[in-house]
């Protein structure tokens, strides 16, 4: 049986919390993209972690955890990562690494830092990780596969079919230092043997799973909107996000779906560049901004401050339904109980016309948010445990976002911990 959980909007909607908590439930957790270009926070009895790589299953001891093929593979970062969990007193986590994912080599960092260097000001808030130029070198065919990198002389060949092409870019567009094969390859066989004990078949290993009837959580990074294809281009990732990706990127089949679970945040919240209509200015965000997330909303990976502004009806429908969602959890809804009023963006109006459906970018940029004003609860929400508990006017703000995103709210998350939720 196997469950995705996605994000709905720009990312950072609050899945580290609800993965760790479905992780419970759950024999395996798999990564199916991305990078270590976005970080979960998760809070749980070993206190607070933000993870970028590892699959937020780590901390229970019963969960497999899996990288599966569709991810960035940065070994130093998830060495990095492991390191920590074990320094915090984590027992080590049951960890398989795909035989088929590539890996994210410090090349790949450095062309992302050169290529928002010489972009300037047009550039697109990348993260600066190395995940646009890892994800071009897999699709230029350029890339290392793990299993490849496991043997020494055909990563070297590797290495230097990628060098051709590297070095002139380097040298012509960069104007920096070309590779150094040799070292890249002792530096990256040294690696390789560090994570060989991990690394499998694991798509085998997750059909096999599914066939026994195991319980397979997949976890998405990022959000709908930062998806390649369907997302606010080209403020986007170099991945798709979207559960319907997962099928690929971790290895599983698509009909063994039952549930796809999409997080949203019960106002909304970016990071970096590019359209965000609700976005909020001066005192009324910083307000917002300090009281959000669990510390503030500020980048679980770069520390940047998060953009904040109204819940966008119109953004999270879209962002439901590109999911395919079954299911909506909306996170953070404690944060709001300091409001008389709040807004809701219901439509935009884009050269004076009023539209629902979420536009292409350049159409986007032209949208300005259509509100709906609802009256705030003025109440601390934390340690609710029943919906019929919560304030009406909380109940009523959740009830008319719902029939805005046309998909069903069934969990709602009033704090950062694990216990802090209430099913519906
Ligand atoms: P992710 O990338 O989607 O996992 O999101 P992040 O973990 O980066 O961001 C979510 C932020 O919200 C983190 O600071 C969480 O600790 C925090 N958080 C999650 N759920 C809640 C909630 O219901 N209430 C509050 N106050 N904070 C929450």
């Amino acid at each position: 049986m196997v469950r995705a959980i996605v994000g709905a909007n720009w990312g950072d909607e609050g899945k580290g919390k609800i993965t760790d908590m479905l992780a419970e439930k759950s024999d395996i957790v798999v990564r199916f993209q991305g990078g270590a270009n976005a970080g979960h926070t998760i809070i749980n009895p070993y206190g607070k972690f933000a993870l970028h790589l590892l699959p937020s299953g780590v901390c229970h001891g019963h969960v497999t955890n899996v990288i599966g093929p569709g991810v960035a593979l940065d070994i130093e970062a998830l060495l990095k990562e492991l390191e920590m969990l074990e320094a915090r007193g984590v027992p080590a986590p049951k960890l398989l690494i795909s035989d088929r994912a590539q890996v994210l080599t410090e090349y790949h960092v450095a062309f992302d830092c050169y290529e928002e260097e010489r972009l300037g000001k047009g550039s697109f808030g990348s993260t600066k990780s190395g995940i646009a130029p890892f994800y071009g070198d897999k699709a230029m065919k350029i890339g290392i596969q793990v299993c490849q990198m496991l043997d020494k002389n055909l990563l070297r060949k590797r290495l230097e079919n990628a060098a051709a092409q590297k070095n002139v870019l380097l040298e012509k567009l960069y104007g920096r230092p070309a590779l150094d094969v040799d070292a890249l390859t002792e530096k990256y066989a040294a690696l390789a043997e560090r994570i060989r004990p991990m690394v499998c078949d694991t798509t085998q290993f997750l059909h096999k799973a599914v066939k026994e009837g195991k319980r397979i959580l997949l976890e998405g990074q990022l959000g709908t909107l930062r998806d390649p294809d369907h997302g606010i281009f080209p403020f986007t990732t170099s991945s798709s996000p979207l559960a319907g990706y997962g099928a690929v990127g971790a290895g599983v089949p698509p009909t063994a779906y039952e549930e796809i679970i999409a997080v949203t945040k019960a106002y909304s919240s970016c990071v970096g560049a590019g359209p965000f209509t609700t976005e909020l200015f001066g005192d009324e965000a910083e307000e917002l901004r300090k009281r959000g997330g669990d510390a503030g909303e500020y980048g679980a990976k770069t520390g940047r401050p998060r953009r904040v502004g109204w819940f966008d009806a119109v953004a999270t429908r879209y962002g439901c339904m590109v999911q395919g969602a079954t299911d909506c959890v909306m996170t953070n809804l404690d944060v709001l109980g300091y409001l008389d009023e709040i807004k809701v963006c219901v439509a935009y109006e884009i050269e004076g016309c009023q539209t629902r459906d979420f536009p292409v970018t350049p159409l986007l940029e032209k949208a300005t948010p259509v509100y709906v004003t609802l009256p705030g609860w003025k109440q601390d929400i934390r340690g609710v445990r029943e919906y019929g508990a919560l304030p009406e006017n909380c109940r009523a703000y959740v009830e008319f976002i719902e029939k805005e995103i046309e998909c069903p709210i069934t969990m709602l998350s009033n704090g950062p911990k694990r216990d802090e939720i209430i099913y519906r």
